[in-house]
């Protein structure tokens, strides 16, 4: 298997790199580092089945030779990022992923396209199952991301139905884990750093708004069986255990036992106040629900962030 994965040098794209090349595929990893690092992939330079391909995929991509499944995860993916990259943001959703399906036609490849609990915006159906069409507002500052995943969805969906070609559609929720950025605005690494380093916990409006997050390691594993599965209609992937923010801050300082204060601060537009996905369609059709705890997941991400922030201030 040849594999090509847009954004493989981000947080997760770097994730399914490291677990492509241990099930024995040859991964080529094209991204631009608008968001990601060679830190999240440094590993894997000098690795015969690894090569790096630094460009950006809103551009047209050529990748000589046979290429078997093409997976589109490059994008700015957190609310910090694509406000600050909008048209970036707007650009690799729909030039990105026309590029990418074409290089995946072209190839007679298997496309996958990583999507977003986004593209339910600030839902009135809970738990979100994948048949509900959202509650988005366009112009809104998150429109560049919500709006470009619908239209990145769109067009999967129209090479699916007039090219016939084998598509899948994965739609992540909140995940975390190592390699996610210090400075990634993210409440959940945001959180841990600001307790590793005595800062004021940030949590925004009144915390009561709801996520449900999914450690890395299962939604990579989720995103292999969809891969391998026939499903080209969407598929939610994620950890339905879900929490308040003000929550997932006192269990940060907990387990940190940082001195820590909670402050709030203003919520930003169109957060969404509730969150959390309905698994019914992956456990039934990929055999897939997931099985690290949020606690255990915690730990491991803490530990990360630990030798990050200590090589980080050292090198400062
Ligand atoms: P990330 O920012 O760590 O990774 C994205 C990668 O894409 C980065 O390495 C970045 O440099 C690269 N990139 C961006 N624009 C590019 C371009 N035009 N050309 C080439 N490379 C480009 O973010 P992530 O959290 O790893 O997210 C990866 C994918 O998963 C994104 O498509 C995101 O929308 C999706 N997703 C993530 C989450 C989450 O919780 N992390 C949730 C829903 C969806
Ligand atoms: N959030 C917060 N403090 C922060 C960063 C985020 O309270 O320092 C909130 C944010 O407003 C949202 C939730 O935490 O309600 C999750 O935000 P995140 O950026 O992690 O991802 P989102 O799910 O909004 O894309």
């Amino acid at each position: 298997m040849r594999t090509v994965i847009t954004g493989g040098a981000g947080f997760i794209g770097s994730h399914l790199c490291d677990y492509l090349i241990e099930k024995g595929h040859q991964v080529i990893c094209i991204d631009s580092l608008l968001t990601g690092k060679v830190e999240n992939i440094v590993h894997l330079m000098g690795n015969s089945q690894f090569r790096f391909i630094k460009h950006n995929v809103s551009d047209y991509i050529y990748v000589d030779g046979q290429v078997d499944n093409v997976l589109h995860f490059a994008s700015p993916a957190s609310p910090f990022d694509y406000l600050e990259f909008p048209i970036q943001t707007l650009k690799v959703g729909s030039l990105g992923t026309l590029n990418s399906l074409g290089l995946a036609k072209t190839k007679k490849a298997k496309f996958l396209l990583a999507s977003t609990s986004e593209v339910y915006g600030d839902p009135q159906i809970h738990p979100q199952r994948e048949d509900y069409w959202g509650h988005v507002n366009p112009v809104g500052p998150r429109g560049v991301y919500d709006e470009a995943k619908r239209f990145a969805e769109a067009m999967t969906m129209a090479y699916h139905r007039y090219h016939h070609m084998d598509t899948r559609i994965v739609r992540i929720f909140n995940t975390y884990g190592p390699r996610m950025r210090v400075k990634d605005g993210r409440a959940l690494p945001n959180f841990i750093c600001q307790a590793l380093r005595g800062e004021d916990i940030t949590v925004f409006g009144n915390g009561l708004q709801t996520r449900s997050f999914c450690y890395v390691s299962d939604l990579v594993e989720g995103i292999y069986r969809l891969l391998l599965s026939n499903e080209y209609d969407p598929v939610n992937i994620g950890n339905p255990e879900e929490i308040t923010i003000h929550q997932l801050a006192k269990e940060i300082l907990a387990l940190t036992g940082s001195k820590s204060r909670i402050i709030f601060k203003t919520l930003p537009v169109d957060d969404p106040k509730i969150r959390q996905p309905d698994i019914s369609r992956a456990k039934k059709v990929l055999g897939w629900e997931p099985k690290i705890v949020r606690e255990e997941g915690l730990r491991k991400t803490l530990r990360y962030f630990k030798d990050t922030l200590s090589s980080f201030e050292k090198n400062r």
